[in-house]
């Protein structure tokens, strides 16, 4: 993973955040620039960038830019600009992938399956008759990821 070359956010701040927010999960690290990863798309509130362990081709999380563990703790306008980066992505994922089914899914809790706890949206292309890979597992190679995201960003 060294000679990965992904793009650094370049030292965003995450804007704000809720009292209980964890600030050194992986995704405020992102935010901050101190973590890298292949960004699609960002706007004054929201960040989308590719999962770096894939359970299909094309799987990319949002997230607000508002430090929120959950969809409990995340203010109105967040969450609303979130979920229309969210639909708007998706939209570009479902295009640059020529899938016929898109997933959205968000978790909340361990319980519910979450694992990095800063609020994010999965999107996923699906096929007919293709199973999506197990969560958080394999992780893809650098070079899929980077032109994958080339892939989304041409159609957003
Ligand atoms: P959750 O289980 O919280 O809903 O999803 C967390 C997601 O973050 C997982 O799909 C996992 O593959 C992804 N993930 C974990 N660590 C990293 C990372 O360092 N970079 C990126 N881009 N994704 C990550």
């Amino acid at each position: 993973m060294v000679a990965c070359r992904r793009m650094r956010t370049g030292d965003l701040e995450v804007m704000n955040s809720s009292p209980d927010y964890d600030s050194a999960n992986i995704f405020a690290k992102i935010l901050r620039g101190e973590a890298p990863c292949y960004k699609v798309f960002e706007d004054e509130r929201t960040f989308a960038f590719l999962d770096i362990m894939p359970q299909a081709e094309g799987h990319t999380l949002v997230i607000p830019k508002f430090g929120a563990a959950d969809v409990f703790r995340l203010p109105s306008e967040d969450l609303a600009a979130t979920i229309i980066t969210t639909q708007r992505v998706a939209g570009a994922v479902k295009k640059a992938f020529a899938a016929p089914g898109v997933m959205i899914a968000q978790l909340n809790g361990s319980a519910a399956g979450q694992t990095v706890f800063h609020l994010h949206f999965h999107i996923l292309p699906r096929f007919n008759g293709i199973d999506m890979r197990m969560h958080a597992r394999g992780m893809a190679d650098c070079e899929t990821l980077a032109a994958h995201a080339e892939r989304i960003k041409a159609v957003l």
